[in-house]
């Protein structure tokens, strides 16, 4: 590893390697110099500026690649979506004024600093577009609120004047919240000219903003009108945990509050999830209604249950009895707390909008921060 100029660094395949696997861990030069010193390598305090140089180096290689692998990605994406004959996406005819590919994909944003509640401070996100039926990366966005070199500048002499030239990193103002809707616009915005794709579906969490920003300017979204307003899916993962939280929220409350127990809330979880599966293809308000079904169930009226989920139906079917373990059951007469508090979102409509579950899975998965 040891490097006297920039080119005899970047020209030996370990150093990008140890290089590339420290950008993976999240750590940088400080820690590739103890990690050197501690293996007893030469002029480990130097790694903390070669690690900048390799990352420069590394980082057009990297963007190559990405641009490549997304681009693939979207070929692979409107190659499946034309030959699915379960799901058919109405596409363009060739004589049309804009033969774009119509395609559907999930999209979420995560940030580096973990948001509570309401609460997003993180100065940097990243977003990503991801194709329903290749589960694979077609566009992504990262932004960044700060730059080193800007803000030692603005604390030195006051204002922006006279700035060095140099690689700004910054490249978003306004909220953390905001980048996620402003994300979404940007990549429904340039997918036709960058990928010759339409996006029309776009499977997401419920992001009401982001939903509100995805329309022409005529509807007072921020869509220019040549490109097409998508329309929006609940990824079901998500649903799922928006009914598992409210009701994991009664288990944990105190018991003068809520009596509902937290084997009473992971079986509620589990029937929740089983039947959003087994019911996807439904309008949101037909699934509401089938939501609806699990609360008769816990009190024992299984009439609407399905056998996918119910073990009291599947032991009828078998003509077995099922005795089911009691905190899984609730008295709808005697416990009328319990029953009008999950009642409340034993249906699908306490989320802020009702938009349906998506009909393809989506590869939805929250980033940890
Ligand atoms: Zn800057
Ligand atoms: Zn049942």
């Amino acid at each position: 590893m040891h490097s006297e100029t920039k080119s005899d660094l970047c020209q030996y395949d370990i150093n990008l390697r140890f290089s590339l696997a420290l950008q993976l861990m999240g750590v940088g030069g400080e820690h590739a110099a103890i990690l050197t010193s501690f293996l007893d390598l030469p002029e480990s305090v130097k790694w903390n500026r070669w690690f900048n140089v390799l990352e420069q180096y590394t980082h057009t290689a990297v963007e190559e690649v990405k641009v490549l692998s997304q681009q693939a990605a979207v070929e692979e994406e409107v190659l499946e979506t034309i030959n699915d004959d379960n799901y058919k996406v109405e596409q363009h005819k060739l004589e049309d004024d804009n033969p774009l590919h119509r395609i559907q994909a999930s999209f979420d944003m995560g940030w580096q600093v973990r948001s509570s509640s309401n609460k997003y401070g993180s100065p940097t996100g990243h977003a990503l577009l991801i194709g329903a039926r290749s589960k694979k990366v077609l566009d992504s966005i990262v932004y960044n609120k700060n730059c080193t070199t800007c803000n030692k500048h603005m604390a030195l002499t006051g204002s922006f004047n006279r700035l060095q030239k140099h690689y700004c990193l910054k490249n978003y103002e306004g909220t953390s919240k905001s980048m996620e809707a402003a994300a979404l616009v940007k990549m429904l915005s340039r997918a036709p000219e960058l990928n010759s794709v339409s996006v029309c579906t776009i499977i997401s969490d419920d992001d009401s903003n982001g939903r509100a920003k995805a329309q022409h300017v005529s509807n007072g979204g921020k869509l220019a009108i040549h490109v097409e307003e998508p329309k929006f899916l609940a990824g079901p993962s998500h649903r799922k945990r928006v009914f598992a939280r409210a009701i994991y929220n009664l288990a944990s409350a105190p018991v003068k509050v809520s009596k509902v127990t937290k084997g009473l809330a992971s079986h509620l979880k589990y029937c929740y999830g089983a039947c959003v599966k087994r019911n996807h293809k439904l309008s949101a308000i037909q699934l509401s209604e089938k939501v609806y079904d699990i609360l008769k169930h816990i009190t024992d009226e299984h009439d609407c249950c399905d056998s996918a989920w119910c073990y009291d139906i599947k032991a009828k079917e078998e003509s077995k009895v099922y005795n089911a373990p009691k905190e899984h059951r609730i008295d709808k007469v005697k416990d009328v707390l319990t029953y009008t508090q999950i009642k409340k979102y034993s249906t699908n409509t306490h989320v802020s909008n009702k938009w349906s579950i998506a009909t393809i899975r989506s590869t939805h998965k929250r980033t940890k921060a």
